[in-house]
């Protein structure tokens, strides 16, 4: 599954400094990039949107208009057999960069867990509504796969599955993507809702919760410093499980390749392969083009 940044605009392929070979890409670029990707046999992309304006109320997340929805419509039309599977979250479209709305008048990064809920579960139903085959919530939110759930089949997605982000630490990995994503809080950290990396017995916690809220894949992130997640959420629970390998081992691995310290193709492949062992049975990474094209060969 390969991860896409969708921002608003024509014929735009603004790179990502820390991620060479990723960009932001506007919608008509996106579909170039999505098309390369399918017909090298890459099923499934996973759309992230940089949403024109931020808010409070991240507004542009759920605008029947918004990015992700736009992005979401032309790709169904161009390339009806990708699947697509959408981000579900707050913070790249919230003023502040949170991933939920932010008690008024404090700077502590102090998230309201449940009035965020209705939020992520419109922005849910949205993207079901423009097209989308998966919803992917990353916020980490309790009880939010049960509110995407109910809301869903109120509107009639009964049959929409949700992959959730069910095991998401608080890892410095993610540094590169909040430049891609343009989603770096404004002030506070995001400890009090993403996972402790320290916390094994959490992490599972974490993930039995989303199964019984209604979850259909599970998802570790990230993905080599959890190995051992990974290969614990398959065996306890033998449940499609997916793994996200993230910004930073994606740019550790062109960093190194660009020195010429690594065999950037036979380091990428031995890493998705390693996840593959541990028991993922979806692996979402940068790299995901390259990947299918080596193996094609
Ligand atoms: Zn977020």
């Amino acid at each position: 599954m390969l991860p896409l940044f969708v921002c608003p605009g024509r014929k735009i392929r603004r790179p990502v400094e820390a991620m060479p070979g990723v960009f932001q890409l506007s919608v008509d670029e996106l579909v170039k990039d999505a098309e390369r990707a399918f017909d090298l046999s890459v099923p499934a992309v996973l759309l992230f949107g940089i949403p024109a304006k931020k808010d409070f109320h991240a507004s542009g997340a759920y605008a029947p208009d918004g990015i992700v929805q736009k992005a979401v419509r032309a790709l169904k039309k161009e390339i009806p057999n990708l699947l697509l599977i959408t981000d579900v979250c707050l913070c790249e479209y919230m003023e502040h960069g949170h991933c939920g709305i932010v008690e008024p008048g404090k700077k502590t990064g102090r998230v309201l867990n449940d009035p965020t809920l209705k939020l992520l579960a419109q922005t849910a139903a949205s993207h079901a509504e423009a097209g989308a085959d998966i919803v992917a919530p990353s916020d980490m939110m309790d009880g939010r796969v049960r509110a995407l759930r109910e809301r869903l089949d109120r509107e009639g997605f009964a049959d929409l599955p949700i992959m959730s982000y069910a095991a998401k630490f608080a890892s410095a990995y993610y540094g590169p993507f909040r430049e891609a994503a343009e989603s770096a809080p404004k002030f506070g950290d995001r400890r009090s809702y993403q996972m402790d990396p320290a916390n094994a017995t959490e992490a599972l916690r974490e993930v039995a919760l989303d199964i019984q809220e209604g979850a259909d894949i599970v998802m570790v992130k990230p993905a080599v410093a959890c190995l051992d997640i990974i290969h614990r959420v398959k065996t306890e629970f033998g449940y499609p499980t997916a793994t996200y390998s993230v910004s930073a081992e994606y740019s550790m691995i062109k960093a190194a390749a660009a020195k010429g310290w690594i065999d950037e193709r036979a380091v990428t492949l031995e890493s998705l392969l390693a996840m593959r062992r541990a028991g993922a049975d979806v692996l979402i990474t940068y790299a995901a083009t390259e990947v299918a094209r080596w193996l094609k060969v």
